[in-house]
């Protein structure tokens, strides 16, 4: 016997649907529509139903479609069956990632009624297709495999396929087989020197330094022109570096390999990290070689692997720049250690920073954050002040405004009161008017007032839960003899360096007193 199928019809309806189609659109014709449709084309199955009213399509924070999507993860669902694609998500890069990769994956039909797609019939053939959807299929089906989706991804990857987002430079993707690589001449001939350059006896910081007079194209310029890479450079333009050389040296995509899975990422961090070499999986021979095996492993055996000598990360780099080329600054770990611009042995660039001794930046580092902490205690102690009357006129405030709304109350029942009197004829009619009109206008004062507390009342509470005092509080039960990671991390941004008496620092926090704590100062103090 045929084992019954599962059927999941998926139903939504949010504001972004136009006035005209929100009645077409509503979860009750929605339903109507896919149960007949299912009736039609479906027998012996089960029916299960999911929808989301008033969500928005451009995610999928949605808990419909996130239950639906996790019976699909734990494959309890065959069929999912919308009215038209847009309902399921008008994200057409997600679209693209769950009809080209996640329902295959997990094998799952997916149909959507009115764009006359069915994803069992749908090979890649658009003939007989609404044409704005044809388009789209047609952009998805060209368009880069999106790396959100891992797992098929991997798939792909261990049966070789080439499924890289961009391709290494001297090569580029079939455009008619998007999975493999041809060489690019251009580019490739570029590749090619540096390897021959490199057997020479040429080091790849010379090499850098030749290119860049020469003017050589970098990779990545090489990308733009390609429109596949858009990109500023950080000085004042791309520039060949000694690390990249070393890169492309040691790719094996140039002896015609492929190698994959190299790093992984541990749930608990979630940061990326590089795996053992040892358990990086390679395709040999995958495509066309630019550089000979031979020739390949020759300079892989040649250049070595140099034993860095393993030096403690700086809590400063990363966030030290050059102030002539703005590239990060390196550190020289001799007997006094110093900070450089890498820069200048390949720009030549006469501005470029030389030498910043680390150990003088870090004393006035710490010597600025011990002066930020005094003047922070300062406007701690103001802070503390401006506390104190702010929550005595809150407490006045809080007075007034109960007060006042007794008073409304009153004017309320004073106007119910003169009503009464008015229709018992205790009161003539003009003068109940006058009356009441008297109360209306004492109404509209009270509530007036009313709101002015209110925002009066609600600015004084902004400005107590403001702090502004970072430094000073981290440094109440500690003491600053060190710029540890924590401090660097803390408070320092960034560094710009033109030389070592012209060094300029942005803080993490903000130097200047809290403008609402000032004003109030002004005012009371
Ligand atoms: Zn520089």
């Amino acid at each position: 016997m045929k084992h019954k199928i599962v059927i999941a019809i998926y139903m939504r309806l949010s504001q972004d649907d136009g006035d005209s189609d929100r009645e077409s659109n509503s979860i009750v014709n929605q339903r109507h529509f896919l149960y007949s449709y299912v009736e039609k084309h479906f027998e012996n199955y089960d029916l299960l139903e999911f929808q989301d009213d008033g969500y928005t399509g451009a995610n999928f924070l949605r808990p419909g479609i996130s239950e639906l999507l996790e019976k699909v993860k734990n494959g309890k669902v065959d069929c999912i069956i919308v009215k038209d694609l847009s309902r399921f998500s008008r994200d057409y890069i997600e679209i693209g990632a769950y009809l080209e990769q996640i329902f295959p994956f997990a094998g799952v039909r997916f149909i959507a009624v009115n764009d006359g797609y069915d994803s069992d019939r749908f090979k890649g053939n658009v003939a007989g297709m609404d044409t704005s959807f044809k388009n789209l299929l047609n952009d998805l089906y060209c368009k880069d495999i999106s790396v959100k989706v891992k797992s098929a991804l991997k798939m792909k990857k261990e049966s070789g396929i080439y499924a890289n987002g961009s391709c290494t430079f001297g090569y580029r993707k079939d455009p008619e087989d998007r999975h493999k690589l041809l060489i690019d001449e251009e580019e490739a001939d570029i590749v090619r020197r540096i390897f021959q350059m490199t057997l020479d006896g040429i080091s790849s910081h010379k090499i850098a330094q030749i290119f860049n007079a020469e003017g050589v194209r970098t990779p990545i310029e090489y990308k733009m022109e390609r429109g596949i890479a858009t990109m500023t450079p950080k000085g004042k333009r791309f520039e060949w570096s000694g690390s990249t050389i070393c890169q492309m040296l040691r790719n094996v995509t140039y002896a015609g390999d492929i190698v994959y899975d190299k790093y992984e990422t541990p749930e608990v961090s979630g940061k990326s990290r590089l795996k053992p070499r040892s358990e990086w999986k390679v395709f040999r021979d995958h495509h066309e070689a630019i550089i000979d095996r031979d020739t390949f492993e020759y300079i892989q055996k040649s250049r070595g692997v140099k034993k860095a000598v393993k030096h403690k990360r700086h809590p400063l780099i990363g966030k030290m720049e050059c102030g002539y080329c703005h590239k990060s600054l390196k550190i020289e770990h001799t007997k006094n250690p110093y900070f450089f611009c890498g820069n200048k042995y390949v720009t030549q660039y006469k501005g470029c920073v030389e030498r910043v001794n680390v150990q003088f930046l870090e004393e006035y580092l710490l010597f600025r954050l011990q002066e930020e902490a005094e003047r922070q205690a300062d406007i701690h102690s103001i802070c503390m002040k401006v506390k104190n009357r702010i929550e005595q006129e809150l407490e006045l405030l809080y007075e007034r405004k109960n007060q006042t709304e007794e008073k409304l109350k009153d004017l309320q029942t004073a106007q119910t009161e003169i009503y009464e009197e008015y229709v018992f004829k205790k009161r003539n009619k003009d003068d109940y008017i006058e009356e009441k009109r008297e109360l209306k206008k004492q109404e509209e004062c009270y509530m007036d007032l009313s709101d002015d507390l209110e925002k009066r009342i609600k600015t004084l509470q902004e400005m107590l839960s403001e702090s502004g005092t970072d430094v000073y509080e981290y440094l109440q039960n500690r003491s600053l003899t060190e710029l540890t990671q924590e401090v660097a991390d803390r408070f320092v941004k960034r560094i710009v360096v033109y030389d070592e008496w012209n060094i300029e620092v942005e803080w993490n926090f903000s130097e200047k007193l809290p403008e609402e704590v000032r004003e109030y100062q002004l005012a009371f103090l």
